[in-house]
């Protein structure tokens, strides 16, 4: 059914206006996000349900519904406040149908539930250059990056980032950047002397290493690796989380990932209402779950992932037990060993990064 379609439907069933609420795929075409829907599902006060005589039967939800043709009417989810008016009629707003979409977190709604958060929320979500994990040269190495105007947060700078900046010229046109770095493996640093180097010689970019100071040991590892590469402390400045004044604020907390490395997450503040979690390569179950109970609803957890038992990679069996199903619309998972983690990851519901 399309948008005329639903309208005239709803007339042939002399529906209370006052009292439904047209619901999800019809709201959605309604509201010209999606072309066509197969049925029209509505939310109603009880009077109205109960002077229906529809055939009966159990909905979704697992409670008596009453339809009739390719109408579905429930006395369930009427919540008048969310509402837009169309042709007389009220329509469950975007946020509503999110909402829902989510409680009941069908498979296939999975697209449509990317695109309302995106419509809704996301004003800059994480941009990728890499999404595989050290050996992955199709997916090549996890790395991401936020630009505002001419400033760019870049987080992880391994083997083929540097490269993957080049390719898709994002280096012209920047004023100052930001990078982040979780750990210090070379899927993760592999080719951030080499950017500061090319930053430093070739254009007038500021080049600031987010550092925390209270992680003492943080600065003199990076300092070091850096140098030891032909990087001096005068090609960059180290900056504090703290001393940052930018369109984001940062903070990092200690994660556990493998015995010969301190790693670090990062909490990117990009407004009040959002806050993208980057735990980076991590096995700390603990933090992931911390992290989970933390999440309002625009924001998004960004992890690192593997299908097999691993010592320092967290398991995707393992998160797919402690992570509610609606909240898996909020879960981006990277830092991919293989193709079979994708598609698990999927049918599983979880989202996956992906390169742009
Ligand atoms: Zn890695
Ligand atoms: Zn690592």
């Amino acid at each position: 059914m399309n948008r005329e379609e639903i309208l005239k439907t709803l007339d042939k069933y002399n529906l209370n206006k006052d009292e439904c609420i047209i619901l999800s795929g019809a709201s959605l075409v309604a509201q010209g996000i999606t072309k066509n829907t197969n049925d029209i599902d509505i939310a109603t006060t009880t009077n109205f349900y109960n002077s229906l005589n529809w055939q009966k039967k159990i909905g979704a939800l697992g409670k008596e519904i009453k339809f009739i043709d390719n109408l579905e009417i429930s006395n369930n989810l009427y919540e008048p406040e969310k509402v837009v008016n169309i042709n007389g009629y009220k329509f469950a707003n975007l946020d509503f149908v999110l909402e829902v979409k989510e409680m009941l977190f069908r498979l296939k709604d999975k697209n449509i539930i990317k695109n309302l958060r995106n419509q809704l929320y996301n004003k800059s979500l994480l941009n990728f250059l890499g999404t595989g994990d050290m050996s992955n040269y199709k997916l090549k190495n996890t790395s991401a990056y936020i630009k505002f105007d001419k400033t760019m947060l870049l987080i992880d700078c391994g083997m083929t980032t540097y490269h993957e900046l080049l390719k898709k010229d994002l280096l012209n046109n920047l004023d100052e950047i930001y990078i982040a770095i979780t750990h210090t493996h070379p899927d993760h640093v592999g080719s951030l002397t080499a950017l500061i180097l090319y930053l430093h010689f070739g254009t007038n970019v500021k080049i600031n290493v987010i550092v925390n100071k209270s992680f003492y040991e943080q600065e003199n590892h990076l300092k070091n690796l850096l140098k030891s590469q032909g990087a001096n402390e005068n090609y960059y400045n180290f900056i504090d989380i703290s001393e940052i004044n930018s369109f984001f604020k940062i903070n990092s907390k200690r994660i556990n990932h493998c015995p010969e490395l301190d790693s670090y997450a990062y909490e990117i503040i990009v407004d009040d209402e959002t806050t993208y979690y980057y735990l980076g390569d991590n096995n700390d179950i603990e933090f992931y779950q911390n992290t989970l109970l933390k999440l309002r609803k625009n924001d998004y957890i960004f992890t690192d992932i593997s299908n097999k038992k691993s010592n320092v990679h967290l398991n995707l069996y393992e998160i797919q037990k402690c992570t509610p199903l609606d909240k898996r619309s909020q879960i981006y998972l990277m830092h991919f060993n293989e193709e079979d983690t994708i598609v698990l990851a999927n049918e599983l519901g979880f989202m996956v990064a992906a390169e742009e």
